[in-house]
Order: C-alpha cells, then structure tokens, then sequence
C-alpha cells in the first residue's frame, strides 16, 4: 500500500472549515489522516515524505469549463497533452465540454471520452454533454442515456438555445436525472456577427460589436426558467457587469441560478483589441473596466459562486489570421490561478485565500455534484500544493497544451501551484 505524508503544510479545506497548519497522511489512493498536531509523526518504512512547509495544502483544484478538443481536434489539443496542462495549472479535476467533433451528444461518444481519458488522462475527467443534438439548439439529446454512460452535467456550450420554450424542456429533462444545465449565454438576433464588444473601441476598430445585453439577456430568461422549473441552470463565463446584478437579484430569490468568471474577463478591457490581435479575441468578449470591477464586486459578495478558464485551445495557423475571421478562445489552464490569485487576492483584495480554493472545490463539486472538492478523511488522495507568493513570468512555449494561444506571455505574477497529487500520485510538480 503506498502511502504519503504531506508535512507540515498550511491546511485549507473549506468544506470541513479548515485554515491551519498540520500533516495529512495518504494511503491508497485516499485521504487517511489529519494530523494537526503533528505529534504522532509517523515513519513507516516506503512512506513517501513531501515537505510543504510555507506550502498551502488545498483539495484538488476543479475546473468546470475546459475544451479538451477530442474527440476529433487532435491538432489543437488531446485529452493526454490538455490534462497535462491542467496538472502544471494545479487541477486534478476537470469537465470538458461536449463542442467535439463529433459532439458528445450520445452514450457512445460519453463513452469514448471515459475510455480515452482513462488511457491517456492524468487527472480526472468528467464529462459533460451536449443539451441538444449535435448542439443545434433543436432537438434534445438523450439526456438519460448520457447520464447512465457517465455526463455529470449538460451544456450546449459555444452555443446558446435560443428557443425558450427548446430550454425549458431541457430542463424539465434534467431535472428527472438530477443534472445541472450550464449555459453560454449569448442572444444570437442581439450578437450578430459581433467578435468583440460593443463600445467605444468597437466603433474605433471598426470591428462589428458583441452588445452586453446580448448576454444579459439570457442571463435574465435563464433565471425566470430556474425558477419556473427548478433545474439548477449555471450560467458559464460572465462577462458583463448587467448580468451580475441580474443574478444578484435571482439569487436573492433563492433561484438556483449560479455564475462563473474566467481569468482573462477580469485582467484584460476591449480596449486590448487595438492591435487587432486574435489572442484577445473569445466569446463572450472583453468588456471595459466597469465591468471588470462589477464582476470583481460579484466575486467578493459571492454572487459569483466559480471561478473557471474556458480552456479554448486553437491553432496557430486558426489564429493567425484576420481579426473578424479568427475562432474565439485561449489557453487558460496554466495562468488561471496565477491570474486569480494575483487579481483577486492579492491586487483587488476582493476575497481570501480559504474562498479562493472554496471557489475551485467545493463550489464546482456541490453544484455538478462531483465526490471531489474535499481533504475529509476517505475522500480521494486529490491535492493541489499551492505557493500563493510565488512571482513567476508567464512562459507560453513552456506550456504542455498543444497549442500557444494566449494573450498572457510575459505577464509576472504572483501565486502558483507548484504540486499536484492525483488519487495520492504527484502528477506534476514545479
Ligand atoms: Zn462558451
């Protein structure tokens, strides 16, 4: 039986409220003991010893919106080279979204996704699958059979069903299966062919715009449908400071309506956009700083529950093209904590480390219902090392992901993981 100890780091694990120094014991893929006292140091012959002293100790690190690009994009990411990624970023758990090719709309392709992460994967990966058939936003995809074969949510990301009366069937659906609906929300009539908002640097690029209400829109129908059906709906990448207050407002009702933010919507405004390059281009699109300091202001009053990347992998040869013509979407995995911590604990001081880590486990887990998200004794051996005053320089060709996109390259920044352990297996470490 292999067994860990992780000495002498600083304990974080929100779900039992623990915030101090101590030693945890990992035997067999699970978490044996808390030590808090660290009197009873054990020295078992083949125990695997790992000094975190100065170190934060956190459960495993989830994220909830990542592009593993397969089935069917191999050349832009592979679930080996994506969860290579997401290890080096801190994560030891993700769900990938169903936009694949082809798209994870049925058992089968459920099945596929399991079978090659369970070959090729280093951390856990859940997926989740598509509301609609080939994510058309017409017909609903065999929302029972997917369950059976393993989604732990479903979502048309990268696409919005625009029919309501389509979404509230989806919902009534899920609801018999005990299945959260996750929503890119983006109003196709408002949105156009918009690539970035809709403002002032829109019109001085002259770039068709993306309008907030395009979002908010959405984000406004989501909440009357939660309420009406009851389903759980989890509104995916926020950008827009409108849609915060319109999900402060659907909570204060005890909607269950939930919201996420992704790093670059709050370290980077529209104005970016002025060189023209596509490694600021994604959907939804950068907004201007009121927005970024409302969203800010949802993280720190809890409005917005998770923090997650949008992993979105392309090409270079995708994004090395006209602006207008590019994809959406950039790496995320490994700058997004660096990015949150350095923004959201350290810069803006809108929430502490314990909600910091509470954002990226027992948020995600409660809502999709994931047995992860947690150091209580039992649970699986997944732990996430953390140095939250790192200060490292943001490299991209060190990067594991296939691909190169971010707009991040050179950026300091202060905080990172530095050691990830899968059903008590490191994984990654600095
Ligand atoms: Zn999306």
């Amino acid at each position: 039986m292999k067994k860990t100890l992780i000495s002498n780091g600083h304990i974080i694990d929100p779900a039992n409220g623990l915030n101090r120094v101590g030693d945890i014991y990992l035997a067999d893929g699970k978490v044996e003991r808390i030590d808090l006292e660290g009197t009873a140091r054990q020295h078992d012959e083949g125990l695997e010893i790992i000094d975190a002293t100065g170190l934060i100790v956190a459960p495993g690190l989830i994220d909830l919106h990542v592009h593993l690009r397969e089935p069917g994009q191999s050349a832009k990411e592979t679930i080996a080279t994506g969860t290579k990624a997401a290890a080096a970023g801190g994560f030891t758990s993700v769900v990938c979204m169903p936009n694949t090719s082809p798209t994870i709309d049925q058992p089968s392709v459920v099945t596929w996704v399991l079978e090659k992460a369970k070959a090729e994967a280093v951390i856990n990966v859940f997926p989740s699958g598509a509301i609609t058939k080939g994510i058309a936003g017409e017909e609903l995809a065999p929302i029972g059979s997917m369950k059976k074969a393993g989604i732990v949510a479903l979502t048309d990301d990268g696409h919005c069903i625009q029919n309501p009366e389509v979404m509230r069937r989806a919902l009534e659906y899920a609801r018999m299966f005990n299945l959260t609906v996750m929503d890119h929300c983006q109003d196709y009539a408002l949105v156009g062919k918009g690539v970035m908002h809709e403002g002032y640097w829109s019109t001085v690029l002259g770039l068709p715009g993306w309008p907030a209400m395009g979002e908010e829109l959405i984000v406004s129908r989501n909440g009357q449908l939660a309420e009406l059906t009851g389903t759980p709906i989890h509104c995916q990448h926020l950008s827009s400071g409108g849609s915060v207050r319109i999900l402060r407002e659907a909570r204060s009702r005890g909607i269950p309506l939930s919201g996420e933010i992704c790093p670059h919507h709050i370290a980077l405004t529209d104005e970016s956009i002025r060189g023209y390059n596509t490694n600021f281009k994604m959907n939804p699109p950068l907004r201007t700083q009121r927005d970024i300091d409302l969203l800010i202001e949802g993280v720190a009053d809890g409005t917005i529950t998770v923090l997650a990347s949008d992993h979105a992998p392309h090409c270079n040869y995708e994004k090395e093209v006209e602006f207008d013509q590019a994809p959406f979407g950039i790496l995320g995995f490994e700058t997004e904590l660096g990015l949150f911590l350095d923004i959201l604990v350290h810069k803006k001081k809108a929430i502490g480390l314990p909600r910091l880590i509470e954002m990226f486990s027992v948020e995600p887990a409660r809502l999709l219902g994931l047995d992860r998200g947690t150091l209580s004794v039992g649970a699986p051996a997944d732990v996430t090392l953390i140095n939250p005053d790192l200060e490292w320089t943001v490299d991209k060709e060190q990067s594991f992901s296939r691909s190169r996109n971010t707009p991040f390259h050179g950026w300091e920044l202060k905080g990172r993981a530095v050691r990830t352990i899968v059903s008590g297996k490191t994984v990654w470490a600095l």
